[in-house]
């Protein structure tokens, strides 16, 4: 087996990888290791999770620990498409170049322009960046790019999703035509092949699976899930997130829940913490020392629950995340890999669960078809309770949304456990004396006066005892009242 001693990298970074606790190369490191040392360029196709950051981070210290910065010209750029891929890859370098004399700096949104000029004007080694923060530090002409000898682009599909190609284009074309290319994506796009064939020379292929397909490690499930009545998919499918939560029991110590749009990243975290969970959102609308703040507490273990957005999630490295809930199936397959290998890492156990609607079943089957595995569908715990217990029908709960405003209301809350009782909220109304109903199936209101015993009306008849109108068949919305009788 290939020992990190076998790959020929610097003895410094060799203490600071035994300092980390790395006993062996992961096959990424293994392949691209020595071929970045031998000055080649470098094509990973390899996503998170797989330690393709060291891959390229060890053989970079080993490489510029021979020669020194110049005055705002960086010897290396790392480019990465967030701003919280970028740190992680900052830290990395921390982590690995403790033994050395070598210096970096971080470009980022959200970090003053003049402190990390100041780095910049006295000369780094190490420049990370996300494309578009580097190019205007490059617009205000504080930076040479020309003294770059390599350059690494990390997770380019990514950029490619969020329009940095001609970002990158343009970067490729400000360093010199002789710099090391080490590339890195997890999937390849036509475009980034395009890229690739036109600034990468030669470059070494290394391809290594998916953790998604590979990854017996992450225990993955998927509910079908279809909500009583339209109008409250949303509460329902809330109150589905809690019981699954509730389910995992302690096994589940943290867990990233992602959801597809920010705005729904807010709702749910605030709704989480109304009953109770901790939680906090992450997303790109968020400033970034609170993203910072809220990450740091997840990666602390202070904060339970992530609610996160694809992109401010991408790349992230928390090491221990035992559960993710997919509360949307993510509308790219490709998003689908990179969320649950968020869980699974360094070798540790992983759930992955996700809650499928029926408009969504398109976006699973273009999952598992890339996966190539069919997820596992698990029991919905609320029909589980629901058939046990008899689910009540309860005067609906209004829910602030995140924007204020109001949103859905939260549907029957007998049938969620207990720890899903509203923090700091006066108890719960008594509950309306109702039938035990199906909760799949609709059941009108019980018309003011009618007894109660049917759920139906009594079909209007003629005088011939014919039936009118629509009879018996009298669909359930036209004999729902408009407003919730006052309990
Ligand atoms: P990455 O794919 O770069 O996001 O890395 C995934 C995780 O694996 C990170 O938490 C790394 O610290 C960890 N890691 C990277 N290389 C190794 C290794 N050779 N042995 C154990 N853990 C590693």
């Amino acid at each position: 087996m290939t020992t990190f001693a076998d790959l020929g990298l610097d003895p410094k970074v060799l203490s600071a990888i035994a300092d980390a606790g790395y006993e062996t190369p992961t096959p990424i490191q293994a392949q691209a290791i020595p071929h970045a040392l031998a000055g080649r360029d470098v094509l990973g196709i390899a996503q998170t999770g797989t330690g393709k950051t060291a891959s390229f981070v060890l053989p970079m210290v080993t490489m510029l620990s021979r020669g020194r910065a110049r005055a705002r010209m960086p010897r290396s750029l790392v480019l990465a498409p967030t701003r919280e891929l970028a740190a992680q890859v900052a830290e990395n370098f921390d982590i690995y170049a403790k033994n050395t004399k070598l210096t970096k700096a971080l470009l980022i949104g959200g970090v003053s322009f003049k402190e990390q000029d100041a780095l910049i004007d006295k000369g780094v080694d190490v420049l990370i960046a996300t494309p578009g923060r580097l190019l205007d530090h490059f617009e205000r002409g504080k930076l040479l790019l020309t003294g770059v000898q390599v350059m690494v682009v990390d997770e380019a599909d990514r950029m490619l999703d969020m329009g940095f190609i001609p970002d990158i284009e343009r970067i490729f074309q400000l360093t010199p035509f002789t710099r090391q290319t080490l590339f890195f994506s997890a999937t390849m796009a036509p475009e980034i092949e395009r890229i690739t064939n036109t600034f990468l020379s030669n470059p070494e292929r290394i391809e290594v699976a998916r953790a998604a397909t590979t990854g017996e490690n992450i225990d993955q499930g998927v509910v079908m899930f279809k909500a009583s009545r339209k109008d409250r998919q949303a509460s329902e499918k809330r109150a589905l997130l809690r019981a699954l939560i509730e389910r995992e029991g302690t096994d589940c110590k943290n867990a990233i829940i992602f959801c597809n749009r920010k705005t729904e990243v807010d709702i749910v975290a605030k709704s989480l913490n109304k009953y109770g969970y901790d939680a906090a959102p992450i997303h790109g609308d968020l400033d970034q020392s609170q993203r910072t703040r809220t990450l740091n507490a997840f990666r602390e273990g202070e904060l339970r629950f992530l609610c996160a957005s694809d992109v401010a999630a991408r790349g992230l490295d928390v090491p221990a995340v035992s559960h993710i809930f997919n509360y949307d199936v993510p509308s790219h397959a490709e998003d689908y890999v990179h969320r649950i290998g968020r869980t699974g890492r360094a070798g540790l156990k992983g759930r992955a669960l996700m809650i499928c609607v029926p408009s969504d079943e398109k976006n699973l089957g273009d999952i598992e078809n890339l996966v190539q595995r069919e997820i596992p569908r698990v029991e919905n715990p609320l029909d589980k309770s629901a058939s046990q217990t008899g689910q009540q029908n309860a005067a609906p709960e209004r829910e602030e949304t995140a924007e204020g405003g109001q949103a859905v209301a939260e549907g029957p809350e007998q049938t969620a456990p207990k720890a899903e009782t509203p923090k700091g909220k006066p108890p719960p109304r008594p509950k309306r004396e109702t039938k035990k109903r199906d909760p799949g199936k609709e059941t009108p209101a019980h018309p003011a006066g009618s007894s109660g015993k049917d759920d139906r009306n009594p079909a209007p008849r003629d005088k011939d005892g014919r039936v009118i109108g629509m009879g018996d068949h009298v669909p359930a919305f036209l004999t729902r009242p408009f407003k919730a009788p006052a309990d």
